[in-house]
């Protein structure tokens, strides 16, 4: 019996993890990617060096097998350290069981792990250099480039996966009809990336089991830990006004910025005048849709279907665990592809939207909630009432990032609980000591009802 074949646009994370699984389940795969293939040239220089991997991406990569790879290349981060303007630091611990920390992963290598794997399995076959320029739904095809000599053919959507990035060209050919709605919004702030280099023999010049974080109330510094000991730091501003990156033009106006904002780390960054100059600058948005698929024939899968900005480093780690639900669904629903399609996003969809408010809340708390005298207290009722009662109270962040059988819509909801009873019980405390801890224990189980009656189930 001839293979049953599928087609993917893009061997980003999404897709080539994607095809990895679909490959592991028996179908043909074919990935078109119009980037030379990373392990030889870097068409990716200039985006996000490092991602935090937590644990959906990590629980998708365990399912695939790859995780065992990818391991060793991980530095954990155990919490956030705030850098004031004095130059004092704050350490505040992300999560409180020792495994609960994510990790530093460098892109690059990333993907080149997971190309590796998908070439050496036989069913899935990789075209770098293939752009995919438009999808025609009568006809139920993509009009594909081959960028090596400008020739054009065609690929059937038999059926076709869109896992083309957050400007997916797939999603925008349907632009003007109503079968995905999509809607991009660009946020009026962008970033660029900067680096620390090793230390004296290799060593860190920060803390390195730490994800650094320098808010400054309207625009942020942060910075990751690499495995080489080098730092990868994003500045994160407006684009226009003062400060914003249009009033950072002159090497004058780039130090005396960061001599006034990020004293204690300028000196330590690589080039700073000459990237805050001229490396691009690069822009953030969200992609909203309605549908993610056109019948059985067209799926938008990772950031084609739901692009989020990166201040809760989930936008990786959700592509991931759509490829599980995916996985789940397809084993339970042979071959049926306009329902599997149907419940992937009956699923997914209200996830991907919890998550995207919760990324960009995400960045008022990274650069000016976690300013608040009473941000430290809080989080350490949260901490408390955790302790008191794992079985109703789990901190928002924590549900997110170590919790993947918690839905992210499901984190959201409970998490605006969690944040007026926070706010409610901290209202005329100074320390934890002055908490009427008992009135807030019985309000919580009051307000939150058991955790395992609403976890799902992303082992099977
Ligand atoms: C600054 C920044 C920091 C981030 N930090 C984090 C983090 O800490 N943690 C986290 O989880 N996420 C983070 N993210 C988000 C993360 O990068 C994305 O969510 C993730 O890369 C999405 O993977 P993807 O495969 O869906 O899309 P992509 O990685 O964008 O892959 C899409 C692929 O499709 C290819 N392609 C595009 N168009 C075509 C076409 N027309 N034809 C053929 N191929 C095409 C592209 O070349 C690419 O290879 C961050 C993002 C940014 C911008």
């Amino acid at each position: 019996m001839p293979q049953e074949a599928v087609n993917i646009i893009g061997a980003g994370q999404c897709g080539t993890l994607l095809a990895i699984m679909l490959a592991k389940q028996g179908f043909l795969v074919d990935v078109f990617e119009r980037n030379h293939d990373p392990r030889i040239i870097d068409a990716e220089a200039g985006r996000s060096i490092n991602l935090a991997l937590a644990a959906r991406g990590i629980n998708a990569l365990v399912r695939a097998g790859i995780y065992d790879q990818i391991e060793a290349m991980l530095v954990p981060m155990r919490g956030r350290m705030l850098h004031q303007t004095d130059g004092n630091a704050e350490f505040l611990r992300y999560g409180q069981a020792h495994d609960e920390v994510i990790y530093s992963v460098t892109r690059r290598d990333l993907n080149q792990v997971l190309l590796g794997v998908a070439e050496g399995i036989p069913n899935i076959r990789l075209h770098f250099r293939q752009q995919a320029i438009g999808y025609d739904a009568r006809d139920c095809t993509v009009h594909v480039r081959d960028l090596n000599d400008d020739s054009l053919y065609e690929v059937e959507a038999r059926p076709l996966f869109a896992a083309d990035g957050a400007g997916s060209i797939i999603r925008r050919s349907f632009d003007g009809s109503d079968t995905f709605g999509g809607i991009e919004t660009l946020l009026q702030h962008g970033y660029k990336e900067l680096s620390i280099a090793p230390g004296r023999s290799d060593q860190h010049q920060l803390e390195p089991n730490a994800l650094h974080i320098w808010p400054r109330g309207g625009f942020m510094l942060i910075a990751l830990p690499n495995p080489g000991g080098d730092f990868t730091l994003t500045l994160f501003l407006r684009n226009d006004g003062d400060p914003g990156f249009s009033s950072l033009t002159t090497p004058a106006q780039v130090e005396s910025f960061f001599q006034q904002h990020f004293p204690d780390v300028a000196e330590l960054i690589d080039n700073l005048v000459d990237d805050v100059l001229y490396k691009p600058l690069g822009l953030l948005g969200t992609v909203r849709c309605r549908h993610w698929h056109d019948r059985g024939n067209v799926l938008l899968i990772g950031d084609a279907a739901h692009a989020v900005v990166p201040f809760h480093g989930q936008g990786m780690n959700l592509a991931f665990e759509d490829c599980i639900v995916l996985d789940h669904i397809m084993r339970t629903e042979g071959g049926d592809w306009p329902r599997i399609f149907r419940r992937f996003e009956e699923q997914q969809l209200f996830n991907a939207n919890a998550i995207a408010d919760m990324a960009l809340e995400n960045y008022i708390e990274m650069r000016d909630t976690v300013r608040d005298p009473k941000f430290a207290l809080r989080k350490e009722l949260a901490f408390e009432l955790e302790r008191q009662l794992p079985d109703n109270f789990i901190p928002r962040y924590s549900m997110v990032m170590f919790h993947s059988d918690i839905p992210y819509a499901v984190a959201r909801e409970r998490g605006e609980t969690q944040r007026q009873l926070l706010h409610e019980f901290t209202a005329g405390a100074e320390r934890l000591g002055d908490v009427d801890l008992t009135a807030a224990i019985i309000a919580a189980k009051e307000r939150l009802s058991p955790l395992n009656e609403i976890k799902v189930d992303r082992t099977l």
